[in-house]
């Protein structure tokens, strides 16, 4: 049965809940803040208050937007979604770079100016591996609290001349909880005092052991500056994707995760989304939390027009009516309909935790000024 507490149903009303708790009382039930009661009760109370009373259950309102299990039969490979992380000045944007220029289908086209958060690349061997730029270990926290796992592999970038740092240890301990493997690139090897040893002794002083220390953490000996390792990284970025087995369903309607999106001038919102699982056409409806639209274009990372986008491909949306936020998951829905009353639902949610701040705020202040 639905039921909820009384300091929660007294802040969706943004009223005290010693009115709640008073307005109880007369009725004869005693109770205090943390006690639930049941729905029926809830309306009861909510109306003497002189409020409307809508009752939507959430899992009615989302049903079937995320999770849906993909058919066995479907399943297909996909590229692995690898996030760098590490210290900084250590070489995640040079390593960053330095890979997409080893592109072998983009490589060609010359100076690539854009930058989207994400990409793809082709290696010499004919695989693909997707890259996302998160802004930051920060960014990467956040997604992961919104639930959505983005990363297959972490790279920890540790520049050979300086060493574990304090973001080297917190990088690891994120890649831990979020139960990511991770990858070591040792960087900067071209530096006349890289001490690659020292690297792998501090590593193993944070439980990571890498594979010359006899662990099973592999690593890499890499320059972002003259490119050396970067080959036998990606090679070894491969590898470890085919142990994790990694598949989705490619025909389904597309989910997937909001990277970043911007309002821009031009164009509009123009979110950048990697998508998950199914495949993301324009004229598809698309819902990111609590914005939706009809993609309008889909754009590569590198500028072009594409006609669909396929599990662990970063892509460029056009067509939102609103800006989502970096960590919304997306989903393509049949309707706008549906579109709308997932979105309206969302808004009203979002609405409404805010009045509960505001009313515990002024609560607050009330109460000290008494
Ligand atoms: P981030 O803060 O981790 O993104 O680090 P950056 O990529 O911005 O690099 C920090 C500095 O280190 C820059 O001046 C880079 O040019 C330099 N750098 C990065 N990788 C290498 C490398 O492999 N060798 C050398 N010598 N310098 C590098
Ligand atoms: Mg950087």
């Amino acid at each position: 049965p639905e039921t909820i507490t009384i300091q929660d149903l007294a802040n969706r009303m943004a009223e005290r809940a010693v009115d709640v708790i008073k307005l109880l009382m007369k009725q004869g039930q005693i109770h205090k803040i943390t006690d639930t009661i049941d729905a029926d009760t809830a309306q009861l109370v909510a109306e003497e208050l002189g409020h409307t009373v809508r009752r939507v259950a959430e899992a009615d309102v989302l049903e079937g937007l995320f999770d849906e299990p993909d058919l066995e039969e479907h399943l297909e490979p996909r590229p692995p979604v690898v996030t760098i992380m590490g210290h900084v000045d250590h070489g995640k944007t040079s390593l960053l770079d330095a890979i997409r220029k080893t592109d072998v289908v983009a490589g060609e086209a010359g100076g690539i100016t854009q930058h989207i958060g994400a990409y793809q690349i082709t290696t010499p061997s004919g695989a693909k591996i997707t890259f996302i730029d998160t802004p930051g270990h920060a960014a990467f926290t956040a997604m992961r609290a919104r639930g959505a796992k983005i990363t297959d592999i972490v790279v920890l970038v540790v520049a050979a001349d300086d060493g574990v740092m304090p973001q080297t240890v917190e990088a690891i301990s994120h890649a831990k909880a979020a139960g990511v493997p991770m990858v070591v690139a040792i960087n900067k090897m071209d530096k006349p005092d890289a001490n690659p040893q020292r690297v792998r002794t501090e590593l193993l002083q944070h439980n990571i052991q890498v594979e010359s220390m006899g662990g099973d953490t592999l690593e890499f000996e890499v320059s972002a500056l003259t490119g050396q390792g970067l080959d036998t990284l990606l090679e070894g970025l491969l590898l470890q994707a085919e142990v994790l087995d990694l598949k989705a369903d490619p025909l389904r309607n597309a989910e997937g995760t909001v990277i970043e999106a911007k309002l821009d001038r031009g164009r509009g919102p123009v979110a950048t989304v990697l998508v998950q699982r199914g495949l993301l056409e324009p004229g598809d409806i698309i819902v990111a939390g609590a914005e939706w639209g009809r993609v309008r274009a889909l754009i590569s990372d590198t500028g072009e027009m594409i006609e669909e986008a396929g599990p662990s491909y970063p892509a460029q949306v056009l067509g939102f009516n609103g800006t989502p936020d970096a960590g919304d998951r997306f989903a393509v829905v049949e309707s706008e309909a549906r579109a709308r009353e997932i979105t309206e639902y969302r808004a009203r949610v979002k609405r409404e935790r805010a009045a509960a701040r505001a009313s515990v705020n002024r609560g607050s202040l009330a109460d000290m000024m008494r």
